[in-house]
């Protein structure tokens, strides 16, 4: 599933203007016709659906459908089958956890069928201009307008339907300067967007979407803190997962936030970093699909050593 998510990635390049050359050799990729979507019961009324990109929350019930994520557009049609066979009730309402394809790819189409598109200003800010993301050098067009979000908040937002009170609040720039997180309070249920990658090295878009190492680190740690051991968190990508699992993953960055930081201040460059094998013990369980351990340690390294100038 992991290599899925990786070539998702890179097929959506011929949906996008593509710029780069890594990208474009595998713009011929973008065929969706073989993902299903699988239906996971999380709670009571609460379903993880999993397909290719973001993994989506559902919350059901007779007052319509309470949706997290999406996807992307060619799915949108098999991602709503799987729900009209979970309920008959409309979806109205839609939450974007950030602005990435891969979480927002359907926003259009279920904007055009009446569904309420819902968002952090900044997601709405980066969708409705023109992005391009440095790592995948994949370059974004300002979206349509029925793809933007509706209702924009710029710190939290609380929904109450369906016997759910729905707490959704913004945290400081982690994975992006967009990052929301869901948390269905009296199911004990999170979706945690991007922040919490379950089983692979997080992707974080610190050079094109105001993401931070440090944002990432202190965004985990308030996942954490909403969270006892009957939680259950729905991550961006990876599995679904409890508070043990994520105490790790915040272990994991933690360490290797003091690992490039103690390089950066031997002063070593980048390339020295890399060579020095400086993740070696998580590689081999964490950074065989997705992000490579070079990736995670570039990112790292960037993000901290530009700190380190700004103080
Ligand atoms: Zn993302």
């Amino acid at each position: 599933m992991m290599k899925d998510f990786k070539q998702s990635l890179l097929s959506v390049a011929s949906l996008v203007i593509v710029l780069g050359t890594s990208a474009a050799s595998h713009a011929q990729d973008d065929d969706f016709s073989h993902v299903e979507i699988e239906t996971i019961p999380v709670a009571e009324d609460i379903y993880m659906l999993v397909g290719e990109g973001g993994n989506i929350g559902i919350l059901a019930g007779e007052e319509g459908v309470f949706m997290v994520d999406n996807q992307f557009a060619p799915l949108t049609e098999k991602i709503t089958d799987v729900i009209a066979a979970i309920t008959p009730e409309p979806i109205r309402f839609l939450v974007n956890t950030h602005w990435h394809f891969d979480h927002t790819g359907g926003n259009e189409n279920f904007g055009n069928a009446g569904t309420v598109i819902v968002a952090h200003d900044e997601v709405y800010a980066r969708m409705s201009t023109d992005q391009f993301i440095q790592a995948f050098q994949l370059a974004f067009p300002a979206s349509p307008p029925a793809a933007l979000p509706v209702i924009t908040f710029n710190d939290t937002v609380t929904f109450r339907l369906n016997g759910q009170t729905i707490n959704i609040f913004h945290v400081e720039p982690a994975h992006t300067d967009g990052d929301s997180i869901v948390h269905f309070v009296e199911a004990d249920v999170i979706h945690a967007g991007d922040i919490y990658f379950n089983g692979i090295y997080p992707f974080i878009d610190s050079d094109s979407s105001g993401g931070s190492v440090t944002g990432m680190i202190a965004a985990t740690e308030r996942l954490l803190a909403l969270a006892d051991e009957d939680t259950k968190i729905i991550p961006g990508h990876g599995p679904l997962s409890n508070r043990a699992e994520l105490e790790a993953y915040l272990r994991m960055l933690v360490d290797v936030r003091l690992r490039t930081e103690s390089a950066i201040a031997q002063g070593l460059t980048l390339e020295e970093f890399i060579a020095s094998n400086p993740t070696a013990d998580y590689d081999e369980a964490l950074g065989r699909s997705f992000i490579s351990p070079e990736q995670f340690q570039t990112i790292f390294y960037q993000d901290l050593a530009k700190q380190d100038l700004d103080i």
